[in-house]
């Protein structure tokens, strides 16, 4: 779905992910509260770059998505999670991938933006950067604790990774349980942010990072065209660089709702992936698309109520 008229004022849109599993109602309540702490910032004059950061880490630390808190394990039962961030006034990003034990991945992302001159930071030094700004450590999940049974370690180990390298049907399993989070904003100085941050997506290699930190792929903001973040098999949307993609369209003069279903189109046809998207243009229109059964996410512009669904067919 879509919003077709121009309406160049503050807006928020959030998402939890695209896949096939259902929403659940605490989910649903935790992307409303992500839209309307975005939404306040916004409100208060905060630019969209913290209203997208602030959204993003709301749905980090709550344990109910996969990302911060919530992220999943890679083969080896280690976490490593990718963030990015961006805004489109002088195209800054900054970027974690493979981060570990921190809470906030988002707030790693946004202070390589702000602090490191670099766009990337990936692995044990991106987790050291983080460390040394004092973020958050990552609680542990019941699952992580040293009295549980430890990750796969052996023959099991080996048989997992054989596993995800054949992967049959690997694609429809990875992307099952997704819950990737994302936003982007458009603030009252007509500024336009994007973020997303992951745990990954099932069965993956260590070391295997995703379309979240990278920037064009699965995060982009510009605002001369407009704000992206993608959630979906990440192979796909790189392979397509389709935030990208989307903005250049936009930039073209095409709406958001003909720009997601183009570009969503195309990652199915030529890669066979499934992803969705949510895009917002520069004048405010804005579209949230998906070709997985489902995707969990919002949008508030302050009027009405927070619409929260988990289909925008
Ligand atoms: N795009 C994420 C990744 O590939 C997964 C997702 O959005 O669910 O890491």
């Amino acid at each position: 779905m879509g919003r077709g008229t121009r309406h160049a004022r503050p807006i928020v849109l959030v998402h939890g992910g695209a896949g096939a599993r259902k929403m659940t109602d605490e989910q649903a309540l935790c992307l409303t509260h992500s839209l309307v702490l975005g939404y306040a910032l916004l409100a208060r004059g905060d630019s969209a770059l913290a209203a997208v950061e602030a959204a993003i880490q709301l749905l980090e630390g709550s344990g109910l998505f996969n990302a911060g808190l919530g992220a999943r394990t890679q083969l080896d039962g280690v976490r490593r999670m990718d963030a990015s961030i961006m805004e489109g006034r002088r195209l800054r990003a900054g970027a974690v991938a493979g981060i570990e034990g921190i809470r906030h991945p988002i707030t790693a992302a946004r202070l390589v933006l702000e602090k490191s001159g670099h766009v990337l930071l990936a692995g044990e030094p991106a987790t050291r950067f983080a460390r040394h700004f004092g973020l958050a450590p990552q609680a542990r999940r019941v699952a992580d604790r040293s009295d549980r049974p430890r990750p796969a370690r052996g023959v099991t180990r080996t048989r997992q990774l054989f596993r995800a390298l054949q992967a049959p049907r690997g694609a429809v399993r990875r992307l099952r349980a997704c819950g990737t989070v994302g936003a982007v904003a458009l603030d009252a100085r007509s500024t336009i942010a994007a973020g997303a941050s992951t745990g990954g997506i099932g069965l993956m290699l260590p070391g295997r990072v995703g379309d979240s930190p990278l920037i064009g792929a699965g995060v982009y903001a510009d605002n001369e065209s407009g704000g992206i973040s993608m959630t979906g098999m990440g192979e796909s949307v790189i392979r397509l660089g389709a935030a990208k993609a989307m903005a250049e369209r936009l930039a073209a003069g095409r709406s958001p709702d003909v720009v997601a279903r183009t570009v969503l189109r195309a990652l199915v046809a030529r890669t066979g992936g499934r992803a969705g998207a949510l895009v917002l243009g520069r004048d405010g229109r804005f579209a949230i698309r998906h070709v997985t059964t489902r995707m969990a996410a919002g949008y508030w512009d302050g009027e009405g109520e927070p619409v929260v669904r988990d289909k925008f067919l």
